[in-house]
């Protein structure tokens, strides 16, 4: 398991991100099984395209399973 620092803004953390992923058990990650895995972009610039957990662009939004693990103080 690889944690990606939210920060990055990468596709791993963003909204519009479809690949396998959880909330980081420390805040402000993202848990993927690697920076290489790939899922669809959705309603992006790459919509319908696979980009990999690492890939990024000028869109990103962040994913809101993460915001909502940060305010409610999930441990
Ligand atoms: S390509 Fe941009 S909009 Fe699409 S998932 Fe990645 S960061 Fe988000």
């Amino acid at each position: 398991m690889f944690f990606q620092p939210v920060d990055r803004k990468r596709c791993a953390s963003c909204h519009r991100w479809s690949g396998p992923r959880a909330p980081g058990d420390l805040p402000g990650t993202v848990a993927i099984e690697s920076e290489t895995i790939a899922g669809l972009c959705v309603g992006g610039p790459w919509d319908g395209q696979e980009r990999r957990a690492r890939s990024a662009c000028g869109h990103w939004v962040v994913w809101l399973a993460l915001t909502l693990v940060s305010t409610t103080g999930n441990p």
